[in-house]
C-alpha cells in the first residue's frame, strides 16, 4: 500500500482510499492519461471514442450514433462534432484533474 498526497490539501493518505479523508477531495487512482483523453475527443471525437477510453460508454454509444447514422439528420452529426469540441476543452482545462473526467 502506497502513500499519496492530496492534491489539494497535501494531507498524505493511502492509495486506496476513495476521497481524501482531511478535504474530501475524490482521489483518482486511475493510470489513463487526459492527454490522451484529448487527443481521442479531438481526432476521433465526433465518434465518441474518447468517452469509451474514459469509461462513459453510455455516453459513447449515444455519440458513436449520432456521429455516424446521425449524420443522416445533419442536426446529430453536428451537435456531436460540437459535443466532442467541448469535451476537448473540458478535457484541456482538467488536465490535472482525472477524477472529473474518468469514470472509476
Ligand atoms: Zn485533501
Amino acid at each position: 500500500m502506497a502513500m499519496i498526497y492530496c492534491s489539494d490539501c497535501g494531507a498524505k493518505h493511502s492509495d486506496k482510499a476513495k476521497a481524501c479523508p482531511k478535504c474530501g477531495r475524490a482521489v483518482c487512482n486511475t493510470d489513463k492519461s487526459v492527454l490522451v483523453y484529448v487527443l481521442l475527443a479531438f481526432f476521433l471525437g465526433g465518434l465518441g471514442v474518447h468517452k469509451f477510453y474514459a469509461g462513459r460508454s453510455g455516453e459513447g454509444v449515444a455519440m458513436l450514433l449520432m456521429g455516424t447514422i446521425g449524420w443522416a439528420l445533419i442536426i446529430p452529426g453536428i451537435v456531436v462534432w460540437i459535443w466532442a469540441l467541448v469535451d476537448f476543452i473540458v478535457g484541456l482545462v482538467n488536465m490535472n484533474n482525472p477524477e472529473k473526467i474518468f469514470r472509476k
